[in-house]
């Protein structure tokens, strides 16, 4: 019988700072992209570094998106809770790969004769691949280490559904990378992987400064048994006058939110994405009805300049 897989997008944002529009505007082609093909939009807060994420942000970042309609199908899920799974992931990875103890201290990771990949990366030199016992134990004494996992000297390739073919090599372009921090802190590459195959998602939609994760995540689904979301990693969204979006007040959706309307809003960002031609109100229900991936820019994202922040 063949498994049919709902269609199944998610929105996860780091609660880290204030929403900005470019945070909406993901949130808004994650939830198109599904909604078009009849599926489920989820909800994921990525609080896993929870000192840096208040409760307060999460809320707001909640709030945020009911006020737009970009309701999560199903109670939204937070990292934070979730480290028995991280836990239990980590345990499996270690039956089938080599897990390891880094000692590295930042400085030494970036170390100017530390190697490069191609692209100016930084890439892990596998220094701690070989300690022996007492190596470890020494160096354990001194500090608490991280957990990397080894790579394969193989190219991993994937076609992404806006930036085409993809593909890096991770011995080359990254190295042996971590699964958890030193602070015991379950790296974000793992919990991606993780939550995404416990819902069951099959696209996700984010912004193009995670294209370079994307294949750490594959080689992490193949060695946990989870399918390969399609992936789309869409143009990082700047303002009118082409300024980079920070996570302060001034670029935040709420400011957005308290001067124009749900439906303005999602018309102008939708304009801005080449969903719609002209900045003019839409619902989401129009939206979902016009949504094509075909339409949306693929080189860069700009903002209405009534949604700018003009100092
Ligand atoms: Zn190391």
């Amino acid at each position: 019988m063949m498994n049919v897989r709902i269609p199944t997008g998610r929105f996860a944002p780091t609660p880290s700072g204030y929403m900005h529009a470019g945070n909406i505007l993901c949130a808004l082609m994650a939830y198109l992209s599904v909604k078009s093909k009849g599926g489920k939009f989820l909800v994921r807060i990525e609080d896993l570094d929870v000192p840096r994420c208040p409760r307060s942000r999460s809320r707001e970042i909640l709030n945020v998106l009911d006020a737009l309609g970009l309701k999560s199908d199903a109670p939204p899920v937070f990292q934070s809770a979730r480290t028995a799974a991280y836990a239990a992931a980590e345990r499996a990875l270690s039956k089938c790969a080599k897990l390891y103890p880094c000692f590295c201290t930042r400085a030494e990771l970036h170390a100017a004769h530390a190697p490069r990949s191609s692209d100016g990366e930084s890439v892990y030199s596998g220094a701690c691949k070989y300690l022996d016992a007492q190596q470890t134990a020494e160096l354990s004494a001194a500090r608490k280490p991280c957990t990397r996992i080894e790579v394969p000297d193989r190219t991993i390739a994937f076609v992404d559904g806006l930036c085409g073919e993809y593909s890096q090599n991770l011995a080359d372009d990254c190295g042996d990378f971590i699964i958890k921090r030193s602070d015991g802190i379950y790296a974000y590459q793992l919990a991606v992987v993780v939550d995404d195959g416990e819902s069951g998602v099959t696209e996700v939609v984010r912004g193009a400064d995670l294209l370079s994760s994307a294949p750490r995540q594959i080689y992490l689904q193949r060695l946990l048994g989870l399918p390969a979301p399609q992936y789309y990693h869409i143009p990082l969204v700047c303002d009118a006058f082409g300024r980079k979006l920070g996570k302060s007040q001034g670029d935040s959706a709420e400011r957005l939110l308290n001067e124009f309307d749900a439906n303005t809003v999602l018309g102008g960002l939708a304009c801005a994405a080449g969903i719609i031609p002209t900045f003019r109100p839409a619902s989401l229900d129009e939206l979902t009805e016009k949504f094509s991936w075909a339409n949306v820019r693929r080189d860069a994202i700009a903002l209405p300049e009534k949604f700018t922040d003009i100092p």
